[in-house]
């Protein structure tokens, strides 16, 4: 069996033509083709729970020779049985006749043995006997009109929640749930009171989630209980691990991913919501492998698939707090609320936070207009509005790109003379196509105003040689993306940083105390690696965060052998 549960062929069975005596859709066949069909097929044999494809997998088709087997889709993060297959039928002919991807997963319920062709072979078989083509076009128009039944029936959202545009609860909740991609449904308290369900009364004021249409959420409702409401895993199921990843972004999931998949004991602790920064970006068109970009979301829900389909454990909503050595080769790491745990190694993927804006009024009104980071589901609150962005950065550009197509306006502010040397070309070939988004250089945020939420900027241009002009205007929106900062004062003073806080690895270390060369990606404390754009030095790219993670694993791996472990 392939590590993650899924089938093998077996070679040594090859299936011979009196294997498919019997299965209706090989009757259809002369002894000849037969022959020679059961010669290129391949020969699958499973145990129960083992899979024979995956939701999202290169389509075949199969044949069901023995056993059982049944169809599931995952909706919302939880397994829904579909059918079950008995022997002689056969299935994936839907989505390889369509060149579309699995469309749900298929897992042996009895010991079982099943014929495999490929697209090349099933075409073959379609085309060279009529009645097998036949049997096999009317089965699929038969199950294309039963998805017409369960899109009907499919549930649109497991959470909804109640709240109003500027309740700062509600902005955490619905961030975290959309970087989780778990869709939910949105009913403004304000706005439409007569959507807002029963069991939510006892709650009076404030935000109210209620989960699957049945679970109220109790107040104080916070990003956790909502977490665990969803079974979400919030705390960690063992005292001691090989590796402790701090951090799900890029370089985090890709420690995961490495380290639990070479065998490793991983535990990946993350704060807010898997894919870090990059869970936030709109587009990412640069990353290797997506030729059409792929947004944050989607690559962060695909990695911490991957992170959990290897075995690697991991716990949200937990921000890490303290680390320490504890004895000989091995760490404590201590999670708000006071829980501890153990490692051989530590892997710092803790990344960058948003450098704030310092100007009159945006501390007091963030989350009431203004904004760090601009995550794809604050579209909805823009929708006709004029959007401010402060930036003039890639995830600047990427953000006016985005909200362009749901603003009226979206006017970026930049401090320099122009995007040149910030931006990405390919962002600013994109923002000079967007009619409505305009650029302003040398202007700076001096005020921003507004009682509950924001409804007026004040900006400073100073274009040089010209005279300094003052603009007050309505703005009801404001995207600060400004730079990056490390916040790494958490971590022990031992542990070498830059001025600026990045974490200090390998050839960069000036405090070295041990009798052997630091490791590539090694920070001064031994068994404490660093990965991604928290690293000193690092190139902040999703590429990058995803190769150092990774790294860090094969260095591990040399570390764990030199501590005998
Ligand atoms: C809007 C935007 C768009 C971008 N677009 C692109 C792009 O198109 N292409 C590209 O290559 N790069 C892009 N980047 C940059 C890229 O996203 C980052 O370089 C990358 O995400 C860095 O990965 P990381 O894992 O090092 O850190 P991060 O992505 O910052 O992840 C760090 C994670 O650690 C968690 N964490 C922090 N402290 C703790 C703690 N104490 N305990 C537990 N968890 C903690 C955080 O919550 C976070 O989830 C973009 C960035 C942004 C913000």
């Amino acid at each position: 069996m392939l590590a993650g549960g899924t089938w093998q062929c077996e070679n040594s069975n090859m299936i011979a033509a009196d294997d498919l005596k019997g299965i209706p859709i090989f009757d259809c066949l002369v002894p000849e083709e037969r022959q020679r069909m059961a010669a290129k097929a391949a020969d699958v044999r499973l145990q129960p729970g083992e899979w024979l494809i995956r939701e999202g997998e290169q389509p075949y088709f199969f044949i069901l020779l023995e056993g059982s087997m049944e169809l599931t889709k995952e909706v919302f993060g939880r397994p829904q049985h579909l059918t079950h297959y008995k022997v002689g039928e056969f299935f994936g002919e839907v989505p390889l006749i369509l060149g579309a991807p699995a469309f749900a997963s298929v897992v042996a319920t009895l010991p079982s043995r099943v014929a495999r062709f490929d697209s090349q072979q099933t075409f073959e078989l379609i085309q060279g006997s009529e009645k097998c083509g036949a049997l096999i076009l009317q089965t699929m128009m038969n199950r294309l009109g039963s998805v017409q039944q369960f899109v009907r029936e499919f549930p649109t959202a497991r959470v909804l929640m109640v709240g109003t545009q500027y309740d700062t609860d509600c902005r955490e909740i619905r961030a975290f749930l959309a970087a989780n991609r778990i869709p939910y449904e949105w009913v403004d308290r304000d706005l439409e009171p007569e959507r807002i369900p029963s069991c939510t009364a006892l709650l009076h004021e404030g935000p109210a989630v209620v989960i699957d249409r049945a679970y109220c959420v109790e107040a104080p409702i916070t990003v956790r209980k909502v977490a665990e409401a969803l079974g979400i895993r919030t705390a960690p199921r063992e005292q001691h691990y090989d590796v402790v990843v701090a951090g799900a972004g890029p370089a985090g999931l890709a420690a995961g991913v490495y380290g639990a998949s070479e065998g490793l004991k991983v535990l990946v602790l993350e704060k807010t919501a898997a894919g870090g920064q990059a869970g936030t970006s709109s587009r990412i068109e640069n990353y290797l492998g997506f030729p059409n970009g792929i947004s944050g979301e989607d690559l962060s829900e695909r990695a911490l698939k991957q992170a959990g389909r290897f075995g690697a454990e991991i716990v949200m909503t937990r921000c890490i707090e303290k680390l320490e050595p504890i004895e000989a080769n091995k760490y404590c790491v201590q999670l708000d609320g006071g829980d501890r745990v153990s490692a051989c190694v530590v892997v710092l993927a803790t990344g960058v936070d948003w450098r704030r804006l310092d100007a009159e009024g945006v501390d007091r009104l963030q989350g009431r207009g203004i904004l760090y980071g601009a995550s794809r589901n604050e579209a909805v609150n823009v929708i006709g509005k004029h959007v401010f962005i402060v930036g003039g950065g890639n995830s600047a550009g990427q953000a006016a790109v985005f909200f362009a197509n749901y603003a009226a306006q979206v006017t970026v502010l930049v401090r320099g003379k122009g995007l040149e040397l910030t931006m990405s070309q390919y962002l600013i070939e994109q923002i000079a196509q967007k009619k409505n988004i305009h650029v302003e250089p040398f202007t700076e945020v001096l005020r921003a105003e507004g009682e509950d939420h924001l409804d007026a900027l004040t900006t400073r241009t100073r274009v040089p040689d010209q005279p300094e002009m003052l603009q007050t205007r309505d703005a009801q929106a404001l995207f600060v993306m400004i730079g990056a900062t490390a916040s790494t004062a958490w971590l022990p003073k031992s542990l070498q940083r830059d001025a600026n806080g990045y974490i200090c690895t390998g050839r960069d270390l000036t405090e070295w105390t041990v009798d052997r060369e630091p490791f590539p990606l090694e920070t001064s404390l031994p068994g404490v690696f660093c990965a991604g754009d928290v690293r000193h030095d690092s190139i902040k790219r999703v590429s990058s965060g995803v190769g150092e993670g990774s790294m860090a694993i094969a260095f591990i791996h040399q570390y764990l052998a030199l501590q005998n472990f």
